[in-house]
């Protein structure tokens, strides 16, 4: 018969680049949009990492390579991993993949048979709960607000389980909110996820974008938890190298060989090119990046604190905030209603010509997601153009 499997029926598409796409378009249309929905850094990829990549296409390394990736990739990836998070491992306990997306898609396939749930705290990026269904699992969805930082509390872990829970999947620091788990607060989560026995998905990739807090990994606390931790990073956010594709986990050897196998049949290795462009990023990060982002959240920050109708807290970590804008709801603007945070998000876009993701994409009702990977120029633009919204919202 014909017709689209369900399970490709079934997808959303991802509401952050269909905003993104809608964006493009009125800028092409000659509409001056400030663009603040963008998940990726405005800094350019680092030199060595693209002159790797051109002296790769010179000699010819242009073929296949070891599916999990090259060995001198994954070695020193092993290296990173051990210098920042303390952490074990050697190259066979590493797979590299086109994207953390990628890595995410393989070990949520690997993990899970069909029925199986995924406690999956909101806020959350799009992309979880379309991956959980694509692997037949449920998503159990733990919801949170400020009033824990946008963070799960061991209690509410505690609750979510159930006989059918496989893994708790963690993102610290978060997309969208930005939030941080302390030590002591995963340590908390820990003990949990010790007692009940299931995997541990995290991900890490904006580990190295935090502002005065310290980033600790799930898999930091003994033996048993790393071995079911798959510990997921990539090149996208910290090196600037969303176009490139190199994301890896990190993991329990036999997980990652039977991952490897899977990936064998699905996408092979990730661009030989990419692999050594990746090589030499490692040690090269752009040293500017993090004073750059910490400067602009606070401004943000700064000019939303003084803006009506908006709270938001602090983020420590990615290069998000995520206002609370319930203060709006049931107002209007010049005889706009505004009843949900798709309205906000719209109205900004069609009225105020600023581009910003709803909170509804991340189930945050009362949220939306600004991303600051812009220059300070947009940025200033982009608060007045808010402020002046704001000040007509009645
Ligand atoms: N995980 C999170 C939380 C992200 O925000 C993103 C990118 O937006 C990814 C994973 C995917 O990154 P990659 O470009 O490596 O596939």
């Amino acid at each position: 018969a014909w017709g689209l499997s369900d399970r490709v029926k079934n997808i959303a598409p991802s509401p952050t680049l269909s905003i993104d796409a809608k964006t493009k378009q009125m800028i092409a249309d000659g509409v001056d949009v400030v663009n603040l929905s963008v998940g990726e850094p405005d800094f350019g990829t680092p030199d060595v990492a693209c002159s790797a990549g051109k002296v790769a296409i010179d000699e010819q390394f242009t073929k296949y390579t070891a599916v999990p990736g090259i060995v001198e990739l994954r070695k020193k990836i092993a290296a990173f991993l051990k210098d920042h998070a303390g952490l074990d491992y050697t190259a066979d306990d590493i797979l590299v993949s086109s994207g953390a997306k990628h890595s995410l898609y393989n070990a949520f396939m690997a993990l899970c048979n069909p029925g199986d749930e995924v406690i999956l705290p909101a806020p959350y990026w799009v992309s979880y709960p379309e991956m959980i269904r694509l692997a037949q699992a449920e998503p159990v969805v733990i919801q949170t607000d400020e009033s824990t930082g946008f963070k799960i509390t061991p209690e509410q872990l505690e609750r979510a389980v159930t006989p059918k829970t496989k893994v708790l999947l963690l993102n610290s620091p978060s997309n969208p909110t930005g939030a941080v788990y302390t030590k002591a607060e995963l340590q908390a989560l820990a003990e949990v996820i010790k007692k009940h026995q299931f995997y541990v998905i995290s991900d890490e990739i904006y580990d190295q974008l935090v502002y005065d807090v310290e980033q600790v990994s799930i898999a930091s606390f003994g033996e048993e938890l790393k071995q079911r931790t798959l510990l997921i990073n990539g090149f996208s956010k910290a090196y600037s190298m969303t176009g490139w594709r190199v994301g890896y986990m990190a993991g329990e050897r036999s997980l990652i060989k039977a991952m490897t196998s899977f990936q064998s049949h699905t996408t092979a290795n990730p661009a030989s090119i990419s692999q050594r462009a990746a090589l030499a990023a490692l040690d090269h990060r752009d040293e500017t990046m993090v004073p750059e982002f910490r400067w602009r959240r606070d401004y943000v920050l700064e000019r939303i604190r003084k803006m009506p109708h908006l709270t938001c807290d602090t983020p420590s970590g990615a290069f998000y905030v995520f206002p609370n804008c319930s203060a709006t709801y049931g107002k209007s603007y010049r005889e706009h209603a505004i009843k949900d945070s798709d309205d906000f998000a719209s109205l900004l876009l069609e009225q105020a010509k600023i581009a910003l993701v709803p909170g509804s994409s991340f189930s945050a009702p009362n949220n939306f997601r600004i991303s600051y990977a812009t220059s300070r120029e947009n940025l200033a633009k982009a608060m007045d153009r808010l402020e002046a919204f704001l000040n007509e919202v009645k």
